[in-house]
């Protein structure tokens, strides 16, 4: 039962983490600590105290606070369980080597506000290298561009997710699924667009684009084949040793 793999993993978190906290103390109450002076072994109690503290990071690094948040006497929430703060900035992940990883929360822009600029609109952008495929999720309130005119626009709230490997590179917003084959070459005028049905049929014969449909005739998706000289199979060897493996 996943519940019971769930509780098992919180009573082992749990446990751990009283330990490291009780050596903690165990080392800030050292005699050694509390003599005058810097001896050696005072030293010595300081880095274990350290090194403790460093465990802590690494296991509140596993915490899901599962008992929610609890108001300390400074006005801070706190996780009972591992200490940390509510919504204070993490700067490190811990992530499964197996299994599903995940990142972050589903966000999306919620302020019904027109921001003054992008700095301040922004909610969140980020980036992700995964095994040579590369992501970025973008997301802003709403706000006001003066950039390249006068007067200023206004750019829509957007969740924005791009998604980059081989040459090729899709992003998908609110409004729009883009996919570009070839990047822009700076200095270069944007692609021109047009539906399919603008097209004259000479150039749609060029373009090597399937449009999916299911059996009511709607519209379900695309697809594109790549020249072939972009799909380099893998070495012989390569091909082997997974073959193996
Ligand atoms: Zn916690």
């Amino acid at each position: 039962m996943p519940r019971m793999k769930k509780t098992s993993v919180e009573e082992r978190l749990k446990r751990a983490m009283r330990e490291v906290i009780r050596s903690m103390d165990f080392a800030a109450e050292h005699p050694a600590l509390a003599k005058r002076g810097n001896s050696r072994e005072a030293k010595r109690i300081a880095t274990i105290y350290q090194q403790l503290a460093l465990a802590w990071d690494f296991l509140a690094l596993q915490c899901k606070h599962w008992d929610g948040f609890v108001k300390k006497r400074d006005g801070f929430r706190c996780c009972p369980i591992c200490g940390t703060i509510e919504d204070a900035p993490e700067s490190w992940l811990l992530l499964r080597r197996n299994g599903r990883k995940t990142i972050g929360r589903l966000t999306r822009p919620t302020s019904r506000e027109i921001f003054a600029n992008k700095r301040a609109a922004l909610l969140l952008d980020d980036t992700l290298n995964f095994h040579g495929a590369k992501f970025r999720v973008e997301v802003g309130h709403a706000r006001r561009s003066s950039l390249f005119r006068a007067p200023a626009i206004t750019v829509a709230a957007h969740r924005t997710v791009t998604c980059k490997e081989s040459g090729v590179e899709c992003s998908i917003d609110d409004h729009m699924i883009r996919l570009r084959i070839e990047p822009r070459r700076a200095r270069t005028a944007p692609p021109g667009g047009a539906f399919p049905w603008e097209l004259p049929r000479k150039a749609l014969k060029r373009f090597p684009v399937l449009l999916e449909y299911d059996e009511r005739g709607r519209f379900v998706g695309l697809c594109i084949f790549r020249p072939v000289a972009t799909r380099r199979p893998p070495p012989a060897a390569a091909v082997k040793t997974q073959g193996s493996g």
